[in-house]
């Protein structure tokens, strides 16, 4: 029998374990870099199978874990990201969070129990490995971000191939979506202040208001993708708060304005940046007042590797079948994989979650998000093949 029909059957017996610790793990859902009960779970589990290369509080409570094959060979790091969301929970599930106010919202608890049972079949079949699979528990993807502080401690150190995931609702139980080059945008801040001169309501005359100014910011900001970026390139500018004033009858003298906009490419986001900037400063002046643009770079955009997603690719048919693998759309969401694609060549791939059940939602960050299970099974069937086949093993 082939390592790949051992990973397959295998995988398949774990199926219902994966389920449980999914289903455990969703019940405790953490915030970002406090996610202590889980790293806890999963260093238990991993020191239960006997993996001696574990290292811990990588990045606060991150873990990284190496597993060595009996042969030499390249270290291929596979990564799961472990916090919760600040939403309360509406699934009616049995196994909803316990935590109040906190939910698993984004199917990390699928990530972190599938990356566990992952850990599980590669140590059983490591005496076919050619090579060292590093298992990378991350903390805080939601933000403030895990990735850049667990890349700052080593956790890439020697690392050739990296992969990773993210249960997708867009794409059915069954199947993964690949894609080479850009998948998940940067996904940057701005925040805009201005300030003015207080007042009477009665007295416009002898005060600068910034609410009219504000109006008119918030018009010309939504020109800067609709006229200054080329049609067809991707490009997102949104404004998610406004902020203004005190009482009815009183001038504003202070105004806020807070958003995102969403790139893939370095050179449109300068563009954005720039054209933000004159904006602000141009409009703020011509009405009397001044502004200021806090502009803060989060994420870097995620870029898959071409080679490594073909090898990928064709793995994934090897497990999958060719019906079962398709290509990814990208997102304008955020990704702190990104920081990993910046120390090694790897790619990021949507494992299919989509559930018929319509009681629940495919989208995540919503309080009734839920995925189908079976995205579990084709995780850690790719996840346990990945470090044999990028080994060199192919049969
Ligand atoms: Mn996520």
């Amino acid at each position: 029998m082939s390592i790949y029909d051992k990973i397959s059957k295998r995988c398949e017996q774990l199926y219902d374990e994966a389920v449980s610790l999914r289903r455990q793990l969703h019940r405790w859902p953490e915030e970002g870099f406090k996610e202590h009960k889980t790293s806890a779970f999963v260093l238990e589990y991993l020191k239960n199978l006997g993996i001696d290369g574990i290292r811990t509080g990588i990045a606060k409570t991150g873990i990284v874990a190496d597993i060595k094959g009996a042969g030499s060979g390249p270290t291929i790091a596979i990564r799961a990201d472990m916090d919760g969301l600040p939403i309360t929970e509406k699934t009616g599930l049995a196994f909803s969070s316990e935590h109040e106010g906190w939910m698993h919202g984004c199917g990390h608890d699928a990530h972190v129990a599938g990356l566990m049972v992952t850990a599980k079949v590669i140590s059983e079949l490591k005496g076919e490995l050619s090579g060292t699979a590093r298992l990378l528990f991350q903390p805080a993807e939601e933000g403030p971000g895990g990735a850049e502080p667990m890349v700052a401690e080593g956790a890439m150190d020697g690392v050739d191939t990296v992969i990773g995931g993210h249960v997708w609702g867009d794409n059915k139980p069954g199947e993964v979506a690949l894609k080479p080059g850009p998948l998940f945008a940067a996904p940057d801040e701005f925040r805009i202040t201005i300030h003015g001169v207080g007042g009477h309501a009665a007295a416009p005359h002898t005060a600068v208001d910034t609410v009219p100014i504000l109006a008119n910011m918030l018009n010309a900001l939504q020109t800067i993708v609709s006229r200054r970026i080329e049609p067809g390139v991707p490009c997102v500018v949104t404004v998610g708060t406004v902020q203004s004033g005190y009482r009815y009858n009183v001038i504003a003298d202070t105004s806020l304005i807070t958003g995102t906009v969403r790139t893939f490419d370095p050179s449109v986001q300068a563009t954005v940046k720039k054209t933000m900037q004159e904006i602000c400063c141009g409009i703020a002046q011509s009405m009397g007042a001044s502004a200021e643009l806090e502009y803060i770079d989060r994420y870097p955009c995620l870029v898959n590797d071409g080679p490594v997603t073909d090898t990928m690719r064709e793995l994934a048919v090897r497990m999958l079948g060719e019906a079962n693998v398709v290509e990814a759309k990208p997102t304008m969401g955020g990704e702190d994989f990104a920081y990993y694609l910046k120390k090694a060549p790897g790619t990021f791939m949507f494992i299919g979650s989509a559930n018929e059940d319509g009681a629940y939602w495919n989208d995540a960050h919503h309080p009734r998000f839920n995925i189908d299970e079976r995205a579990l099974l084709t995780m850690t069937k790719l996840y346990s093949a990945a470090p044999f086949w990028f080994g060199g093993a192919r049969g």
